[in-house]
């Protein structure tokens, strides 16, 4: 193989490398301004989705330590959260005004 084959070689290879990464970088500044509405959220930490006014629960699960006989911590289990009453701000916005969708 001839020396002047391998360099073109590399710099194609580079350029792959490189190309991929803008590619890349570029999703990811895409989806950083992609707008997101916040959802908004109880002090358990969960959206209203998750709570059953009806039944004054929340469906949501939070990460428990889980502990074994000795009284070692032996990794988590998930426990159904104890709110009972759904008590962040409600989103009243979206009934009057309608949802801004991407352009697209
Ligand atoms: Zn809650
Ligand atoms: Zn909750």
């Amino acid at each position: 193989m001839d020396p002047l084959s391998l360099v073109v070689g590399a710099v194609l290879l580079t350029a792959g490398y490189v190309s991929g990464r803008l590619g890349g970088w570029r999703a990811a500044r895409a989806r950083a301004r992609t707008p997101q509405m916040p959802l908004p959220m109880c002090t358990c930490g969960h959206p209203l989705s998750q709570h059953d006014p009806k039944e004054h629960t929340c469906h949501a699960e939070v990460p428990r330590d889980a502990f074994n006989w000795a009284g070692h911590r032996s990794g988590q289990t998930w426990v159904a959260c104890r709110c009972r009453q759904y008590i962040g701000p409600r989103p009243i916005d979206e009934v009057f005004a309608p949802r801004l969708l991407p352009p697209e």
